[in-house]
């Protein structure tokens, strides 16, 4: 009798459970996070908005893309949502509150693509960053973000391998969207 979809499936989350045991928790939510960012560019490079808002020289602006790119929401660079190999420019996930803790590391509006020039040799733009997530993501999401990021929160191997499951799932989809052109 061949496997079931979820039979299938349930044994590869125990063997992903099984190899996650080898790594603490925090050590595996930060593999998991790696993901999880890979996901976030993935899934901004798979929006079908050809516009999207960014910061340019300190000027709201729609700056225009393509499937496949991200915008820098910070400075208004189009690059690749896989970055390029050639230095410079090319896309990261950039966080809001710098922070690691647990609490937040998950957190998709904590997230949005920026190039490496911004996220890392701007310290990550915060000023430019807080204006675009007040404009766009709001004011009330900044303070649910900030209330959060005070919270102690602890994840068990298992909520990771799930987490991790989901991520890689949503990565795959929008990956194949891209493919597609988008549809
Ligand atoms: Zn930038």
């Amino acid at each position: 009798m061949p496997l079931t979809h979820e039979e299938k499936a349930e044994r590869a989350r125990a063997r992903l459970l099984e190899s996650a045991k080898a790594y603490s928790t925090s050590t595996y939510a930060r593999k998991v996070a790696t993901i999880f960012q890979r996901m976030i560019r993935a899934e901004a490079g798979a929006d079908p908005r050809r516009y999207v808002t960014a910061i340019v020289n300190c000027e709201v602006r729609q700056v225009e893309r393509e499937i496949g790119q991200c915008v820098c929401i910070t400075c208004g660079r189009v690059a690749c949502w896989t970055g390029n190999s050639v230095g410079g420019g090319e896309i990261e996930t950039g966080h809001f509150l710098a922070s690691r803790r647990n609490s937040i590391l998950f957190e998709e509006t904590n997230t949005a693509p920026q190039c490496k020039i911004c996220n890392r040799h701007g310290g990550g733009e915060q000023q430019l960053y807080r204006r675009w997530m007040t404009m766009v993501r709001g004011v009330a999401e900044i303070e649910r973000l900030e209330k959060l990021k005070t919270v102690s929160r602890s994840f068990s191997h298992g909520e990771l391998v799930d987490m991790r499951i989901g991520f890689a799932a949503r990565l795959k989809a929008a990956e194949a969207t891209m493919k597609r052109g988008g549809r």
